[in-house]
C-alpha cells in the first residue's frame, strides 16, 4: 500500500506559511513504515527541533484504478479516518530553501498516526466533513472539508494519472490553518463531526 499526501490544500495554512496557492495539487508520499496505528504515541525525533502537527482527513482506497474520471472518483473511496502529516518544519524549510525532495521532514518513522476508518455511509453529509485537532484539551485547528482547493475528487482524478490507485491506499488530504509545534507531553486528538456530534477518532501523545 502507499500513503499518498496532499499539501497547500486549504488557502488559509498555505498563507500561514506564506506559500503560494497552487495551481495543481502538490503530491508526495510517505511509506508504510511512517504509520503510526492504534493511537501509539510519538517519540519525538533527534533530528529536529520543530516539530509540527497537521491534523487531516485520510480517505481509504477501496479499488483500483487508473485515469479515474470525475463523475465516478468518489466510487473509489471505501471509508474517512482522521490522520496527521507530522512535519520537521526546519528540516522542511531547509528542504524547500535548497529545491530538494521533502521526505526527511514529511516521511520519518511514525509521521502518519491515522485512525481506524469508518465507512463513508457513516457520514450523510459526505464529501463535507467537519474536523478538528485538539492539543492539550484545546482546539488549535478546526476544519470542513468543503474549504479544500481540491476536492477529493479532484485528487483522485489527479493523482490517478501518476499512480495507479490501489485497494488499501491512503490519501491524506491537506490541513487547515492552525499548524504549530509539539513538545514532549503533549497530547493531540482527532475529531471528526458525525450527525451524533464530535467523535473522537485519534490520540497521539509526544513521548
Ligand atoms: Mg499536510
Amino acid at each position: 500500500m502507499k500513503i499518498i499526501c496532499i499539501g497547500r490544500n486549504y488557502s488559509e495554512h498555505a498563507r500561514e506559511l506564506n506559500n503560494a496557492v497552487p495551481e495543481d495539487p502538490i503530491v508526495f508520499m510517505k511509506p508504510p513504515s511512517a504509520l503510526l496505528v492504534n493511537n501509539k504515541p510519538l517519540y519525538y525525533p533527534e533530528f529536529t527541533e520543530s516539530l509540527h502537527y497537521e491534523g487531516e482527513i485520510v480517505l481509504q482506497i477501496g479499488k483500483n484504478g487508473r485515469y479515474v474520471q470525475h463523475e465516478f472518483a468518489s466510487n473509489y473511496i471505501s471509508g474517512i479516518g482522521f490522520g496527521i502529516d507530522f512535519t520537521a518544519r526546519d528540516l522542511q524549510q531547509q528542504c524547500k530553501t535548497k529545491g530538494l525532495p521533502w521526505e526527511i521532514a514529511k516521511a520519518f518513522d511514525g509521521s502518519a498516526p491515522i485512525s481506524d476508518i469508518v465507512p463513508v455511509e457513516e457520514l450523510p453529509g459526505f464529501p463535507e466533513i467537519a474536523f478538528e485537532l485538539h492539543k492539550n484539551g484545546s482546539a488549535v485547528q478546526s476544519g470542513n472539508t468543503k474549504d479544500m482547493l481540491f476536492s477529493f475528487a479532484d485528487i483522485i482524478v489527479y493523482v490517478s494519472r501518476f499512480f495507479k490507485l490501489q485497494m488499501g491506499d491512503l490519501i491524506y488530504t491537506g490541513t487547515p490553518a492552525g499548524v504549530g509545534p509539539v513538545q514532549i507531553g503533549d497530547k493531540l486528538e482527532g475529531f471528526i463531526r458525525f450527525p451524533g456530534g464530535l467523535r473522537k477518532m485519534l490520540e497521539c501523545e509526544i513521548k
